[in-house]
C-alpha cells in the first residue's frame, strides 16, 4: 500500500487518514495547530454524521463527550416563524472538542503527525486544507461569519434567523452551552461597526432568544465566506477533500457530514491509487445535490421574496433537500 500524505488536519482530513490508515497505508497527517482552538462553525451535526463517524470507527470516542441532542429546527424570519422536528441523531458539538478527537483517533491509530506543511509533492496526497475559495462579489457584498458560545438556558432546536443582509442560526453544543453563529455582508457588519453583539440585536427574534444569555468569550471571525460546487477535475494523484474541494451554504447544517464522507473516500481512494476521476464521480454522487440545492435555496432566501419565500418553503423541504448521501 502507497504511503499517504494527508495536508490538514480538520474532519476531512482526519477522516483521510483513518481511513486510508484502515486500508493499510502508512499515513503522514500535516497540521498548521499545535493546539485544539474554537472554529467559527454552527457546530451542528447532521443526522448522517454518526453513521459515517461509525464507519470511521471514532462515533462512540465522539458520543462520550456529550454531544447535545438537537431535536426541532425552526426558522425566524421579521415575524414569521416554522418549525418542525428533526430525525433522530441530529446533535451539537463543538469544533474545539470535535477535531481535536478526530485527530487523536487518527494519531493513536498509526498516523505520524507533523506540524508543518510538506516540503515537496508527494503522491498520493490527500489535500484538505479547507476553504480558500477567493469571492468576486463586490467588497460591501460579501460574507463574513462570527461566532461565539453563550452560557444560559439551553434549547434543544436549532434556529435560523433571518434578517437583512444575513442570518443567525443558534443551536445547543456539549456542557449546556449554546453556540450563536452568524453570516452577514460586510456592508451590513461595518454599520453596526462590528460589533456583533449590536449587529444581532437590532433583529428583534434574536435580541429575544439571546436575552436570557450570556457570552462565553470574545466573537470570532472568518471570511469571506464564498460557497464554490465541485471542480471538473483534479491533478493526477491529489485528492482534495472537504472545504477544499467544494463549499455548501453554512444553513445546510451539511459541511462536517460532507467533510466526514469525502474525507474517508479520499483516504479509500488515495491508499488504493484510485484515478483521480473516479472519486470525484463518488464525491459528485455523495455531495452533487446538497451543492446544488443549497445554490438554489440561497438564491431564494437572500433575494426581495425571502418574506414570502420563507413563509413557502417548509423548513423540513429544506433540510432534506441539503442532506448528502452516505455509502
Ligand atoms: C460560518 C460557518 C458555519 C458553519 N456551520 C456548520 C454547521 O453548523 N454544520 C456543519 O456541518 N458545517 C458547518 N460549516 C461548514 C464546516 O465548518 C466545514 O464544512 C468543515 O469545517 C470542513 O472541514 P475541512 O476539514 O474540510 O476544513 P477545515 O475545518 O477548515 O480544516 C482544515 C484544516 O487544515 C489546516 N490547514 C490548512 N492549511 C494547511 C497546511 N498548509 N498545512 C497543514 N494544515 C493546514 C487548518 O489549520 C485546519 O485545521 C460552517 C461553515 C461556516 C463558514
Amino acid at each position: 500500500m502507497p504511503e499517504v500524505t494527508v495536508i490538514g488536519d480538520g474532519p476531512a482530513g482526519s477522516a483521510a487518514a483513518l481511513a486510508a490508515l484502515d486500508a493499510g497505508s502508512p499515513v503522514t497527517l500535516h497540521s498548521r495547530s499545535i493546539r485544539p482552538r474554537h472554529r467559527v462553525c454552527g457546530e451542528f451535526l447532521s443526522p448522517e454524521f454518526a453513521r459515517v463517524a461509525e464507519a470511521l470507527g471514532v462515533w462512540e470516542r465522539l458520543a462520550a463527550a456529550g454531544p447535545a441532542p438537537i431535536r426541532r429546527m425552526r426558522m425566524r424570519l421579521g415575524s414569521r416563524e416554522l418549525q418542525c422536528s428533526l430525525p433522530p441523531g441530529v446533535y451539537g458539538l463543538s469544533r474545539f472538542c470535535l477535531d481535536a478527537l478526530l485527530s487523536q483517533a487518527a494519531v493513536e491509530r498509526g498516523a505520524r503527525l507533523v506540524h508543518s506543511s510538506p516540503v515537496r509533492n508527494s503522491f498520493p496526497t490527500v489535500v484538505a486544507t479547507g476553504r480558500k475559495h477567493a469571492s468576486r462579489a463586490p467588497k460591501a457584498e460579501r460574507l463574513f461569519a462570527f461566532k461565539a458560545h453563550f452560557y444560559g438556558p439551553a434549547d434543544d432546536a436549532v434556529e435560523l434567523h433571518f434578517f437583512p443582509g444575513g442570518y443567525a442560526g443558534v443551536s445547543p453544543v456539549e456542557n449546556g452551552l449554546t453556540n450563536v453563529c452568524g453570516i452577514a455582508r460586510l456592508g451590513r457588519i461595518q454599520e453596526f461597526a462590528f460589533d456583533f453583539d449590536a449587529l444581532l440585536a437590532a433583529v428583534p427574534s434574536l435580541r429575544e432568544r439571546l436575552a436570557p444569555l450570556a457570552r462565553c468569550w470574545e466573537w470570532i471571525s472568518a471570511g469571506p465566506i464564498c460557497p464554490v460546487g465541485l471542480p471538473a477535475g483534479l491533478p493526477v494523484g491529489r485528492y482534495l477533500a472537504g472545504d477544499a474541494l467544494a463549499f455548501a451554504d453554512p444553513f445546510t447544517g451539511s459541511g462536517l457530514t460532507s467533510a466526514l464522507i469525502t474525507g474517508r473516500l479520499a483516504g479509500l481512494a488515495a491508499a488504493a491509487a484510485e484515478p483521480v476521476d473516479s472519486y470525484l464521480a463518488a464525491c459528485r454522487r455523495a455531495i452533487g445535490p446538497v451543492l446544488r440545492n443549497s445554490a438554489w435555496f440561497r438564491r431564494a432566501l437572500v433575494s426581495e421574496w425571502a418574506g414570502v419565500l420563507v413563509g413557502l418553503i417548509p423548513p423540513s423541504w429544506l433540510f432534506r433537500l441539503t442532506r448528502p448521501r452516505v455509502g
